[in-house]
């Protein structure tokens, strides 16, 4: 008979264990210990910190540019009325062409070509045009992603040094991360990088097969893409075609030349690790200053971002 009584309770205990109740209490009894108020309020200009950072990032997002040359393939497509008049039954409802900004509507060779070569077919038909515009457009593109990445992993390995600094219960960020993190005060961020998406798609006449090639300007593409127009330009002999371009390498380049610090208020990444540092035009490229080492510095996103004010005033 104990035998018996005891496996019923051991059983009861496990289901208390388990359940959401005891989880809730314990939860609520860490947020509440003295430990974890206390290292709250020893990291709160960590935390005011990341939430500016935060705000920048969606700063970067709203002001930036993410856009680039369409297709005009189906630009006037609503004016017409389309209607499948095929016999055939068959999933006549996947014979519709997808007509949109950055979607082609090619023959099945075009899509094999553009998957093969992407770069040259989304110049052909997206009207991406080897000129000195186009070029500085594309790399405005490419620098406000390069920005907009950077920033974003600041953000999270602020989070995560944060995270780490607190080093709550496994139980907590497993069951009430969200919590946590309101607790903490942080402003979690959800914003990622709208990469432009591109396709070049091809439905075959009774709807019944299709094919997609699809392009991510993302800074890999981005910087092949600049080097394509660079080429190109430079073929045409033009004094333009001289432009410097801007690369994730020279980029890199800057801040390692400029000791991790920002050539304005000098604050280094030695004296704050998780400081972000971007690298800024001292002519900026509206007012015709050139990606060049010369033009080139690295300021921290608070001086960036006062200058930028300072110019957009
Ligand atoms: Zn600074």
């Amino acid at each position: 008979m104990t035998g018996s009584v005891i496996a019923a309770l051991i059983a009861i205990g496990l289901v208390l264990i388990a359940s959401p109740i005891i989880w809730n209490i314990r939860k609520d009894r860490y947020f509440n210990s003295e430990q974890f108020q206390a290292l709250r309020s020893e990291i709160a200009s960590v935390v005011t910190e990341h939430n500016e950072v935060v705000n920048y990032v969606a700063e970067i997002r709203t002001n930036g540019s993410f856009e680039l040359g369409s297709s005009s393939s189906g630009q006037y497509a609503h004016l017409a009325t389309f209607e499948n008049n095929s016999t055939w039954n068959n999933r006549r409802d996947r014979n519709l062409a997808e007509y949109a900004p950055h979607v082609h509507n090619a023959s099945l060779q075009v899509v094999r070509s553009a998957s093969a070569d992407p770069i040259r077919y989304l110049m052909k038909y997206f009207s991406i045009k080897a000129d000195t515009d186009t070029l500085a457009d594309v790399q405005r593109v490419a620098e406000n992603i390069a920005r907009l990445e950077e920033a974003i992993g600041n953000v999270s390995g602020r989070e995560a040094a944060i995270a780490s600094r607190i080093n709550p219960p496994a139980f907590i960020l497993e069951r009430y991360a969200e919590q946590f993190w309101s607790q903490v005060g942080v402003h979690l961020s959800s914003i990622t990088v709208p990469y432009p998406h591109y396709k070049f798609q091809y439905t075959s006449a009774g709807g019944n097969s299709g094919q997609t090639a699809s392009i991510d300007l993302n800074t890999s593409t981005l910087e092949a893409l600049s080097t394509t127009l660079v080429e190109k330009i430079r073929w045409t002999k033009s004094a333009a075609g001289q432009r410097a371009l801007m690369t994730a390498r020279l980029r890199g380049h800057i801040k390692e030349r400029d000791r991790y610090t920002c050539q304005q208020c000098g604050i280094s990444v030695a004296a704050e690790p998780h400081l972000l540092l971007e690298v800024d035009h001292i002519i900026p490229v509206s007012k015709g200053g050139l990606s060049m080492p010369e033009n080139l510095q690295t300021l921290c996103w608070r001086c960036n971002r006062s200058k930028g004010a300072r110019v957009v005033a």
